[in-house]
């Protein structure tokens, strides 16, 4: 018989950790990032997909977790916002940034204030431990915007800088969506599973390794050079697959295979 018969050691159960992106991915990019607009029944089919993943599904975002249970309410997920700066983990607790390092990014913050004065059109994200500079409504002021964002972020070598779409954000140097990932592996309910990333920017690609390094695959949507092993098109595939995901799982768990073991 094969392992998948006997269920022997060697043969891959078929729980799932899903982990998602949030702009361009679970809802549509929009001008300004306030202006993002959540499809009428995503909540629903998030809250549906999560049960069947025994809560397995987490948001990894650029955004603060604060912005995210926003759209999302009333779901309160798992979230990890600014780019791993901030996280909640799946028991409530939310992993505190060193104050030192979120008063720094409200001073490059500050610093990015005469950039603003002279260019409307800019807009500063102002995040705890993070700042992203938008450029989308400006996309002539892109090389502009990463001088002065270089500029900015000089007087700290904290920070590192990373490059989105129609965006330039400073995160603290060694957190990323991966070390996200990474950290949300290592804790119930999702140690022992495989992970699924999806994503759609240069920022997830972290994410996408960090995945596909734990024995699970990234997910890119749209264009664009990526390590994901997987590509799909577009925000509605993205809602298809989790609720497919969902499904799946609960699937499993009713021919046993859905549990990790205790
Ligand atoms: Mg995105």
């Amino acid at each position: 018989m094969s392992d998948v018969e006997t269920g022997a050691a060697g043969a891959a159960p078929a729980y799932l950790a899903v982990f998602t992106d949030f702009d361009g991915t679970l809802v549509e990019i929009a001008e300004r990032p306030e202006d993002v607009e959540v499809a009428a029944n995503l909540r629903e089919s998030i809250a549906d997909a999560a049960e069947k993943l025994d809560s397995a599904f987490a948001v990894i975002t650029g955004r603060e977790i604060d912005v995210i249970d926003h759209y999302l309410s009333p779901l309160h997920l798992p979230v990890a916002g600014a780019h791993g700066s901030q996280r909640r983990r799946a028991d409530g607790a939310i992993e505190e940034l060193d104050p030192e390092i979120v008063e720094a990014a409200d001073e490059l913050a500050r610093r990015l204030e005469p950039l603003l004065a002279d260019n409307p059109d800019l807009i500063v994200e102002r995040k705890r431990g993070a700042v992203a500079l938008h450029y989308r409504q400006a996309p002539e002021f892109e090389q502009a915007c990463k001088v002065a964002m270089r500029e900015a972020a000089r007087f700290d070598d904290r920070f590192e800088l990373v490059e989105g779409k129609m965006v330039i954000e400073a995160r603290p140097k060694g957190l990323s969506k991966g070390t996200a990932l990474r950290a949300f592996m290592r804790e119930e309910p999702f140690a022992g599973r495989i992970p699924v990333f999806i994503g759609d920017d240069t920022t997830d690609e972290d994410a996408f390794i960090a995945a596909q390094e734990l024995g699970g695959v990234g997910i890119k949507l749209g264009a664009g050079p990526t390590a994901a092993r997987m590509r799909i098109a577009d925000v509605a595939s993205v809602h298809a697959l989790i609720q497919g995901l969902g499904d799946i799982a609960a699937r499993a768990g009713r021919i046993g295979g859905q549990h990790p073991p205790a």
